[in-house]
């Protein structure tokens, strides 16, 4: 699929690339092995303007489309997964506020996502598949409503200063409310050490009756699971994206080696086996390209592309960990070490079998669309 990218679009996409070999890539094994950014990392990508890339100009953002930012986040994930995935986090939840917001929250918050991260915040111990497990309540208190609870496993919580927050209004109803890490009764708690991702600050906040205006709830009361879909498919895209620029640096890694690696007279690269890896390895990052990227097209034309999105990460996740296996397993020996990146991509690929709904979640989604066509 050729996109017919404006001047404007491919500057942006060359400094992207130049930015993610410069600033990203080099960390790329440092990251894993910390857990952490390096300092000031995320400070450039501020400054350097990714968070408002797919913001409106009228927040001072640069109005780049679903097809372009997806690519951006492809972009950067071929230098640094986390990287990518602290990017969708973010994009994803201004998504919302964009589509559900009023007109007044978005000219007090939006400007801001320039330069301050914005989450979106589901998942409690009692409730991840289950959204109607969870706990977290907002009550009313005349004009205001005031919430309760903790929210779990936040793609950047810690790092994010704003979020969206699934709440119960009633037993049975869930809506979405935006909440700021300044306001009274907010705080942060535990961080997660998880396997994978390790840039990506995951963690939990705690609201101890955060008081919001009206006007902070998204769409209207009862809208929660709605909006919560609609993050989903927009996360599935970028997430389609991200795990596209991890199996195309397990590529770049297996086959620099499988050209390199001698073998009797020649090298490994010229072994059927090692070559049927590196071509699978290529069909699986095409196949997963294609799928986000016709998603991020229906959504441009304001089509629908739940099933799309969907597909792209629920293929794509599955299919980038047998890749980022097939790389190590080129690399043999070398591929198990933390020498070379193979072990940290299988785990960066897996963390999106989980996020953003489970494989299985995904799969009975797809399942549920095509019965009912
Ligand atoms: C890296 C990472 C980042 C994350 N970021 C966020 C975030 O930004 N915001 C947020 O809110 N959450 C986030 N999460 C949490 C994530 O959304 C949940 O882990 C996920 O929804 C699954 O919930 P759970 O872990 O409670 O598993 P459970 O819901 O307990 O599921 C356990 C198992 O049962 C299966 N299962 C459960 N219900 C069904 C069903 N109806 N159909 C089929 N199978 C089912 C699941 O597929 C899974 O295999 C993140 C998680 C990870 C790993």
């Amino acid at each position: 699929m050729a996109f017919n990218w404006t001047p404007q679009q491919n500057m942006l996409l060359r400094m992207v690339s130049e930015f993610t070999d410069k600033e990203v890539a080099p960390f790329d094994m440092q990251i894993d092995r910390d857990g952490r950014y390096p300092d000031g990392l995320f400070q450039k990508m501020v400054e350097t303007g990714f968070l408002g890339i797919m913001l409106p100009r009228e927040y001072g953002g640069a109005a780049f489309d679903p097809e372009i930012t997806a690519e951006v986040i492809r972009r950067m994930a071929v230098g640094n997964a986390s990287a990518a995935v602290t990017l969708e986090g973010h994009y994803k939840t201004v998504d919302q506020i964009l589509k559900f917001g009023t007109d007044a929250l978005k000219r007090e918050y939006l400007p801001s996502a320039t330069k301050r991260i914005f989450a979106f915040s589901m998942t409690e111990s009692t409730g991840g598949s289950n959204p109607m497990g969870i706990q977290t309540t907002a009550k009313r208190a005349g004009d205001d409503w005031v919430i309760s609870g903790n929210k779990i496993m936040i793609t950047n919580g810690g790092l994010a200063e704003v979020y969206c927050v699934l709440v119960k209004t009633a037993p049975d109803e869930l809506s979405v409310f935006l909440v700021d890490k300044d306001m009274p009764g907010f705080s942060f708690g535990k961080q997660e050490d998880f396997i994978g991702l390790r840039g990506v600050p995951v963690g939990e906040i705690v609201l101890d009756n955060v008081r919001v205006s009206a006007d902070h709830l998204l769409g209207k009361l009862g809208n929660g699971i709605m909006i919560g879909d609609s993050a989903h498919d927009d996360a599935r895209i970028l997430m389609g994206a991200a795990l596209t620029g991890i199996m195309e640096h397990a590529l770049q890694v297996a086959a620099d080696y499988a050209n390199e690696r001698k073998a009797g007279d020649g090298t490994i690269g010229q072994m059927q086996s090692i070559q049927r890896k590196i071509a699978d390895i290529a069909m699986g990052k095409e196949t997963t390209k294609l799928l986000y990227q016709r998603a991020a097209l229906l959504k441009a034309n304001n089509q629908p592309y739940s099933e799309e999105a969907t597909m792209a990460k629920a293929y794509g996740s599955r299919t980038a960990v047998s890749a980022c296996d097939d790389a190590l397993q080129v690399l043999a020996g070398y591929g198990y070490s933390r020498e070379y990146p193979l072990a940290h991509l299988i785990m960066d690929a897996r963390a999106m079998e989980i996020a953003e709904g489970t494989v299985e979640k995904m799969r009975s989604a797809i399942a549920i669309a095509e019965l009912s066509k």
